[in-house]
This record gives C-alpha cells, sequence and structure tokens, in this order.
C-alpha cells in the first residue's frame, strides 16, 4: 500500500482557502451564469421526490381502481399523469437549461484563466526558465487552471444536489422501516474509501509523471514539427524517436494502467456489495406486500426511493471525491499564479529616461541556476552616451548573458547596472526595457504580416507605416517585402493560409528592421549578421553608424571585420574582461583579440601564442 501513504488530507486550512479562492474566480469570471449553473442544480435535485410521491399516489389509485373494479377515479387519474409527464418535462427543460448554463460559464472561466495564466506567463521573471523544474509546474498550471475552479463549483453543487436528495429519501424510506436506510449507507462504504484513495493515488501519479510526459510531448514535437523534420528526414532520426516516444509513453500508461486496474477490481467488489444489499432491501420490500402491511403504492415508493438513494449517495461520494481530487490539482495551478516576481523596481522607484550620460556596469556577477561556474565574474566598464561598443569572445564568454543583464532580464547575483547614475533596480522594469532595442541571437519568427513583423518592435504607436517602410530599408529587406504579394500585408512563415516562408537570413532582417523601428535610445545587436549573406552584411555593417545615429549601441559579434568600426572592443573571456580598448590598441597590445583576429582574417602569424 506504497501509494496510500502518499494521500495528503493535511494542511485542511489552506485547502478551504484554495477553494474559496477558486470559487471566488467562477464568480469573478461569469457571476450570472454561475449563479443560474447553482440554482437549476439545486433545484433539479427536489424532482425526483415529487416524482416518487405521485408514482406512489398514482399507483395506489390505480390499483385501488381495479381492485374495486370501477373507472370513476379516471379524472384524478389522468390529472396525475399530466401532473407526472409536466414534471417530467420541467426536469429536462431545466437539464437543458443548466447545460447551456454551465457550458457558457465553463466557457467564460476558461477564458478568464487563461487570461491569468498568460498575464503571469509573460510577466515572471526570465530566470524560471532556465529551471526545469519551472516548465513541470507551467505544464501543470495549464493543464489544470483553466476547468478546475469550475469543477470546485459543480462538485461542491453535486454534494449539496446529491445530500438533499439523499436525505428526503432516506425521510420517505423512513416512513417504512429505518433498517433499509442503514443497509443503503452502509453498502456504499467500500465506494468512497475507493474513491477517496484513488483520487489521491492518480494525482501523486499525475504528478510524478509531469517531466515524463513533458518528455513524450518532445519527442512528439520532433516527430511532427516543422522545425526538426528536416534534420529527421537528413540523418534519418525517425525510427530513433518513435522509439523514444514509444519507451516513454509506456513507462507512463503502464504504470497508470496497473492502478486503474487495481481500481476495477476493487470497484467489483464493491459493486458485489451494493448489489447484495438490493437483493436484502427487495427481499424485505417484497415480503411485507405480500403481506399486506404496505400498499402496492408504497412498495413502489419504497423501491424508487431506495434505488434513487443509492445513486445520490454514490453522487455524494464521487462529488467527495472530486472535491478531494480538485483540492490536490487547484494547489497546481496557485502555485504557478503566485509564483513570485523578483524583478520589480526597488524603493525608490524613480522612473528613467532616454539615456543622457552613460551606462556604468559596477562589478557583475552572475550564475544561471543549477550552475556552479559563473557565468559573467566581477565584470565592470562603462558605456558613454553614443558610443559604439562592441563585445567580443569565444562561444560561451557570457556576451550575450552581459546582454539579457544589461536589460534587466536577470539580475545580478553580485554588482550593480547603473544607468545615468542609477541603479536600474529602482526603475520599473517594463519602462526601464523601453529604452532598449535588442537583435537576439534568437530572434523571434512571428507568423504575422511583413508590416506587422516589424511593428512588433513598438506597439505603443498605429500609423507609422511610413517609419516601418523607413525601418525596412534601413534593414536591406523593403525590396523583397515590396515584391511581396500583398507587400507589407503578405502573411510571413508557413502557419497560415496564403503566407509566404522566408529564408533564415531574411527572417534576420526582419528582426533588424523591428528593432530599428522600436527607435530606443540604446540598441544591443547580439549576432544580427550569422544568417546574412556576405553583401547584406557589408551593406549593413558599412551603415551601422549611420543606422544607430543618435543612439547608443552595443554589438556582439564573432566577426572580427565588423568590430573593428566601434569606437571600443570589450573582450569577454570565460565570463570576464580580459581586454578592452580600440581595434588598433588591442592589436598593439597583442593579446587574445589579436590572436582571434589573425586567426579568422587568415593573417600570417595567426598560430603565435601571445
Ligand atoms: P556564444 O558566443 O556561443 O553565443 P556567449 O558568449 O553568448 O556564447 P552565453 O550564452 O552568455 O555565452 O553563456 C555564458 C555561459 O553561461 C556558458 O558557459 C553557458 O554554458 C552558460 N549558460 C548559458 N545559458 C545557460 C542556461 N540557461 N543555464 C545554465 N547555463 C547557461
Amino acid at each position: 500500500m506504497e501509494e496510500s501513504k502518499k494521500i495528503d488530507l493535511s494542511r485542511p486550512g489552506k485547502k478551504l482557502r484554495l477553494f474559496f479562492e477558486a470559487l471566488r474566480l467562477v464568480w469573478k469570471s461569469s457571476p450570472l451564469w454561475a449563479a443560474l449553473n447553482t440554482v437549476i442544480s439545486i433545484l433539479r435535485s427536489i424532482m425526483p421526490l415529487a416524482f416518487i410521491w405521485l408514482i406512489r399516489i398514482l399507483t395506489d389509485s390505480i390499483a385501488s381502481a381495479v381492485s374495486s373494479g370501477m373507472a370513476h377515479d379516471g379524472g384524478k387519474i389522468m390529472i396525475l399523469i399530466i401532473l407526472a409527464a409536466l414534471l417530467y418535462f420541467t426536469d429536462e427543460v431545466l437539464s437543458e437549461l443548466g447545460n447551456y448554463a454551465r457550458k457558457k460559464q465553463s466557457d467564460d472561466l476558461e477564458q478568464y484563466m487563461y487570461g491569468l495564466l498568460h498575464s503571469k506567463s509573460v510577466r515572471i521573471d526570465l530566470i524560471n526558465f532556465e529551471k526545469t523544474g519551472y516548465f513541470d509546474i507551467l505544464t501543470r498550471a495549464v493543464r489544470e487552471a483553466p476547468w478546475r475552479p469550475n469543477s470546485i463549483l459543480n462538485n461542491m453543487v453535486s454534494v449539496i444536489r446529491a445530500l438533499l436528495s439523499l436525505v428526503l429519501m432516506a425521510g420517505l424510506i423512513l416512513t417504512f422501516r429505518w433498517t433499509i436506510v442503514i443497509i443503503m449507507l452502509a453498502a456504499n462504504i467500500p465506494s468512497i474509501w475507493l474513491r477517496l484513495h484513488f483520487s489521491g493515488v492518480l494525482y501523486h501519479f499525475h504528478r510524478d509523471q509531469t517531466a515524463e510526459a513533458r518528455k513524450s510531448a518532445y519527442f512528439n514535437w520532433l516527430l511532427t514539427g516543422d522545425r526538426p523534420s528536416r534534420e529527421i528526414r537528413l540523418f534519418g532520426l525517425g525510427e530513433y524517436f518513435i522509439n523514444l516516444f514509444n519507451r516513454s509513453f509506456s513507462r507512463q500508461k503502464n504504470d497508470e494502467m496497473r492502478i486503474i486496474r487495481k481500481r476495477t477490481y476493487i470497484e467489483m467488489f464493491s459493486a458485489l456489495v451494493r448489489a447484495a444489499a438490493f437483493l436484502v432491501v427487495f427481499r424485505i420490500i417484497a415480503s411485507a406486500t405480500l403481506s399486506g402491511s404496505v400498499t402496492l403504492g408504497q412498495m413502489a415508493m419504497v423501491l424508487i426511493a431506495f434505488r434513487q438513494g443509492m445513486i445520490s449517495l454514490k453522487d455524494l461520494f464521487s462529488a467527495t471525491a472530486g472535491l478531494y481530487e480538485d483540492s490536490l490539482f487547484i494547489e497546481d495551478a496557485f502555485e504557478f499564479l503566485g509564483l513570485r516576481e523578483n524583478i520589480k523596481a526597488e524603493k525608490p522607484v524613480t522612473a528613467p529616461g532616454p539615456l543622457e550620460k552613460n551606462i556604468v556596469l559596477n562589478n557583475l556577477s552572475f550564475s544561471y541556476p543549477g550552475n556552479h561556474e559563473p557565468a559573467i565574474r566581477n565584470v565592470s566598464f562603462e558605456i558613454g552616451k553614443g558610443e559604439i561598443i562592441a563585445i567580443v569572445g569565444p562561444n560561451g564568454a557570457g556576451k550575450s548573458t552581459l546582454a539579457r543583464l544589461l536589460c534587466r532580464l536577470y539580475d545580478p547575483d553580485s554588482g550593480s547596472v547603473e544607468y545615468d547614475g542609477l541603479d536600474i533596480r529602482h526603475f520599473d522594469p517594463d519602462l526601464y526595457r523601453k529604452y532598449f532595442s535588442v537583435v537576439f541571437q534568437d530572434f523571434m519568427l512571428y507568423n504575422l504580416t511583413a508590416g506587422e513583423n516589424i511593428r512588433m518592435g513598438n506597439t505603443d504607436e498605429n500609423d507609422q507605416e511610413a517609419e516601418i517602410r523607413v525601418a525596412a530599408t534601413k534593414a536591406g529587406i523593403s525590396d523583397l517585402i515590396e515584391g511581396l504579394p500583398s507587400g507589407y500585408n503578405t502573411m510571413i512563415g508557413n502557419l497560415f493560409e496564403d503566407s509566404r516562408e522566408l529564408s533564415w537570413g531574411e527572417w534576420q532582417k526582419l528582426a533588424i528592421a523591428r528593432s530599428l523601428f522600436r527607435n530606443a535610445p540604446v540598441m544591443i545587436l547580439d549576432e544580427p549578421s550569422s544568417a546574412l549573406d556576405a553583401d547584406s552584411e557589408y551593406e549593413i555593417f558599412s551603415r551601422l553608424r549611420d543606422m544607430v545615429r543618435g543612439r547608443t549601441a552595443i554589438l556582439i559579434s564573432h566577426r572580427f571585420t565588423n568590430v573593428t568600426l566601434a569606437d571600443r572592443i570589450i573582450v569577454l573571456e570565460n565570463g570576464s574582461v580580459a581586454e578592452s580598448g580600440t581595434h588598433e590598441e588591442l592589436i598593439r597590445s597583442g593579446g587574445i583579440y589579436t590572436r582571434m583576429y589573425l586567426k579568422q582574417t587568415n593573417t600570417p602569424g595567426s598560430g603565435r601564442t601571445s
């Protein structure tokens, strides 16, 4: 019974708080439909009682008419039949209305919860994306949050409905014999244990399986996604990943089936207990009717009430187990929504403005989570307004990390970045980032129109067609866009209809245009020409000074011929500043920069060490 130990019934206070929080979300997302859904559900729980009562009167009326051999009660019987039909119709109408209200309410809630998830996801500190545990939390939240609060409401309403119906049925049966009520309750004990037990077991199973499920989702993407499709074919990796997917999938499903198999056996046993209860109760009622101590109508009433009572009990236990399961899963959704955001303005908060003086890096150090080696170690330098600074260095030297620290996508472990003399921690990060424009090494491809792809650099203002064209021209992509079937309105990419796919280099030019369109005082270009052809690269770099005129620029590049135009070059090695100076100064000093420059330009003597 390894699994049973895992059931956590502790912290009822916390669970209750989560329940209330979930119900608050349901109410906030759709008050009208939530109220209607609840009222209809409760109304419907009274229907069976009225129906059973009518059946009893009807049966007795028919029996007495038959035994007296007279049809004089025909009118009364007809009224009872019409009443029963009306009741049936009302129940059906309420059922349909309830379905409609439930659907509308769950749609409203789903949209509301996606809103919460999405706004949290875009606000959350970027550093979370470097932690594997984060993706497990995110996966569980996305899986549960859109519908779990609704499940809590529905299960609570079901508990109330089932309880109400059970009390009414038990009341009816008590008019006959109390032992039947006891039998009814006792016969359901195995069921409630079963449901509660397996809710916990399955919850822990799904939680433990999140990482494995992500793994199979990843293999599935490798086999079906657009990006991997070329390598998969070229290297013939299909079978390899199909095997990995199958292994991962079977691992999850086999474990799940083992639990479900066990539950099925116990479920069969509990069904046997309930069938035995039916046998005993039917026997008691039949004997009482044969002995004449109860009327035929009473017999019909008790039999139906017993059957309905069993159904209500089953519903009650299902809903209770559902609530228990909800209490476990809703925690996952709130775990994500409650993740702390550390990258925010610290007091005293100051509003940043366009750069006037400089950006100063003071002794910056930073390590990625789970990586003991710092990516940045005690880095200090200054970037003056209007300067073009190049950052060079071998792979993994920390160049991209430094760019992210500058935009405050991460906070350093120690040291600080000062923007015009103020520690950037005191700025609202969103306001601060408005003064930065970045072409990331892994820039985004938006499946939108060409114009929108550029406009994503600054969505604050509309009607900037002229500026979009200027940015496209500067990035050397205007001719291509104008040649597209609908020019700037042509959909780019391969996801949607009438789209036009671009080459990687063309995408990169679009990304450059996007960053130029942002018109921010500080530009960071992280390997902006890695995919450009020689002509385009030459074009862009020969005009770089023009392009960034009036701005401060930080250029990260492996191509040494491109960085010679910078006012100053910072050489990073192993996360630290190894050298800095102009191209000429660095060449004269004959250090690591000279060595790399000579190797790349294939100049004789490149083999020497400094
Ligand atoms: P490249 O020239 O290859 O782009 P880079 O100089 O830009 O490299 P960074 O990407 O800043 O280097 O990486 C610096 C160091 O941080 C490397 O050692 C890298 O392995 C490590 N690193 C980068 N991203 C992560 C991450 N998400 N988690 C852990 N370590 C990371």
